[in-house]
């Protein structure tokens, strides 16, 4: 994330980054959450911090108006790495995934930001790509039919699976198979 994006996000009140960062006033040494209805300070004052730690050992008080200080209750951390031992284990189911995802209490928007700052990918990229390492273990180990290993690892279609095992690997998941199991490499 970028300074700019950061700006951009306080001068919008944007909520979806509470959490993310935090920015402190240079010359009232208060921060705020980037959703702080308070008066917005001029661009040069500002200062971007990660964690409310950051801020506090910068000198910085927390706002009294928005508290950003409360929010290290739930430290983005912490909720990135939740998200992640959810996408490891339900990444093939995906309702009982957005369930547990649920539970964590944050909005969906939130949680892709959270999760893409942390790790630097969508969570969609990451399980999507833990749904290809899956079907390529599937595709030589065993002797599954191609549609039943693509609803194994939870594409809700053949032809979404086929598009994206194809974009991931460079040839389709029967090729692939054939090629591992002849020991015969990149000749596709
Ligand atoms: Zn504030």
């Amino acid at each position: 994330m970028t300074d700019n994006e950061r700006w951009k996000a306080v001068l919008e009140n944007d909520t979806h980054y509470d959490g993310i960062f935090f920015y402190g006033v240079k010359t009232t040494k208060i921060f705020c959450k980037p959703s702080c209805i308070s008066k917005v300070p001029l661009g040069k004052n500002v200062a971007y911090f990660a964690t409310v730690k950051q801020a506090e050992q910068a000198g910085y008080r927390p706002c009294k108006r928005c508290r950003p200080d409360l929010l290290e209750y739930h430290p983005i951390k912490e909720i990135a790495e939740k998200i992640k031992v959810l996408l490891d284990s339900y990444f093939n189911r995906e309702k009982e995934l957005s369930k547990e995802i649920g539970k964590i209490g944050v909005s969906y928007h939130r949680m892709i930001d959270i999760f893409k700052e942390y790790y630097g990918i969508t969570p969609k990229k990451y399980y999507d790509n833990l749904r290809i390492e899956e079907a390529k273990k599937l595709l030589v180990t065993t002797n599954n039919t191609i549609i039943d290993i693509s609803y194994n690892i939870g594409f809700a279609s053949l032809s979404t699976f086929y598009t994206a095992f194809k974009k991931a690997a460079n040839l389709s998941p029967a090729k692939y198979r054939k090629e591992q199991n002849n020991g015969i490499h990149s000749e596709a």
